[in-house]
């Protein structure tokens, strides 16, 4: 008999979610990393992630949203850890903008609280916002962010409190299945258990190579700005949190200041990345890399982008649809994969742990999972 029912290997955003999950299904769960708990080489890391309900990248979403910002709350109260904050969001941009059309027409299908702000009603409710006359913007009271390092220590904490064993700097070299179960083989031995769930992040080439999946891993660099206007007017208490769109189809968003920036904002791009490889991207920040960025958010909101206070590097693994990858390995039946997030997983984690367990627990989940499916890339006759 194996002494775990269940190996999951990786235990940032998505693996730290399962965890929890599963144990507290009564689950015998190990769990392992390279990294210590919450680090910063992955994708989880960064002091602030966007988490929205009405969806742009794609209505489908929406319920796994719902029911992930229950899931949140829960979190929250299990672990008594703060992770989300209610700022609330602004998707502007152009009326035919993705940002704007797209969660204008998420917002409607699934009857989404949300309102409508013209370039004025823009301007006079949050003044630091420059919009051009033609700009229009959807506003979504339960939009805010979540901190990721706090939320993947919340649920390690919960888990481990659950009775999962979890081990770190730990790392997995291959696995391998049979009849009896699952071997994950890692420098300091090898380890049995009925079931493996691996959540690799940008790793997923290498641990996942099998599935042969059409990956691209991408380096995005997150900035930390002080503004040059009052740092009041970008208090979390009266600044949204904001996804940007031009007429290039760029979008850049920002956080507002909030306790643990140190007087900072943070901003980037969403998906402008250069392709590189977990193991060889390059962490360090070149100096200027911040002027597009810089540019791009001195016209629409002039105040925000001061001083260039710290950068970091993330990353995104990226498919090309850019939907996730979750469900059984299409080769091993004792297998669920999870990767492929694309640069906007982390609003979804704890949800994703729960149709983890649900898939390892029970081999279906009553989520709609279909558009992820791991075989969606292989070219069928
Ligand atoms: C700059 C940036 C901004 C983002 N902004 C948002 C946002 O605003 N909203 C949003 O919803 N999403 C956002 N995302 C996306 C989101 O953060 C990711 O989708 C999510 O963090 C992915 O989680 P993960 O568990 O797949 O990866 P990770 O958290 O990276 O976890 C993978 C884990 O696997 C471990 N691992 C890998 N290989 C091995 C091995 N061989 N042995 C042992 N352990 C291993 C790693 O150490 C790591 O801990 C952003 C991402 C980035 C980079």
């Amino acid at each position: 008999m194996s002494s775990h029912d269940v190996i999951v290997v990786g235990l940032g955003g998505m693996g730290s979610a399962a965890v929890d999950h599963l144990a507290r299904r009564g689950l015998r769960v190990l769990g392992l990393d390279r990294f210590p708990p919450a680090h910063d080489q992955g994708s989880s890391h960064g002091g602030s992630r966007i988490i929205r309900q009405a969806y742009f990248e794609g209505a489908d979403y929406v319920p796994l949203l719902v029911r992930a910002f229950e899931l949140w709350d829960d979190l929250e109260d299990r672990s008594g850890i703060e992770v989300r904050h209610r700022t609330g969001g602004l998707m502007i941009g152009a009326q035919d903008s993705l940002a704007v059309e797209g969660s204008l027409r998420s917002a409607r299908e699934h009857g989404l609280h949300h309102e409508l702000l013209d370039a004025d009603a823009l301007r006079r409710r949050f003044p630091t916002m420059n919009p051009a006359d033609s700009d229009i913007a959807l506003y979504e009271e339960t939009a805010g962010f979540v901190s990721p390092e706090r939320a993947v220590t919340a649920n390690l904490a919960v888990a481990a409190a659950a009775g999962a064993e979890l081990r770190y700097g730990v790392q997995v070299q291959g696995w391998t299945t049979d009849a009896h179960g699952v071997t994950v083989r890692t420098a300091d031995g090898v380890h049995r258990a009925d079931r493996l769930v691996i959540c690799p992040g940008a790793w997923a080439p290498a641990l996942l190579a099998d599935l042969g999946l059409p990956l691209v891993i991408e380096r995005v660099v997150q900035f930390w700005f002080q503004p040059t206007g009052s740092a009041a007017d970008f208090d979390e208490s009266r600044h949204p949190i904001f996804i940007w769109e031009d007429a290039d189809r760029r979008q850049g968003y920002a956080f507002p200041i909030h306790p643990e920036s140190d007087g900072t904002v943070k901003a980037a791009f969403f998906r402008d990345g250069a392709t590189c490889t977990a193991d060889t991207v390059d962490r360090v920040v070149a100096p200027g890399e911040e002027e597009p960025l810089r540019e791009f958010l001195l016209s629409k909101v002039p105040a925000l982008p001061g001083p260039l206070v710290r950068a970091k590097t993330c990353m995104y693994t990226t498919t090309p649809d850019e939907d996730f990858v979750i469900g059984a390995h299409p080769g091993h039946d004792r297998v669920t994969v999870a990767c492929g997030f694309s640069g906007h997983g982390f609003k979804f984690v704890p949800v994703i742990g729960e149709i983890l367990a649900d898939l390892v627990v029970d081999g279906v989940t009553g989520h709609s999972i279909e558009m992820f499916d791991p075989q969606r890339f292989s070219t069928r006759s």
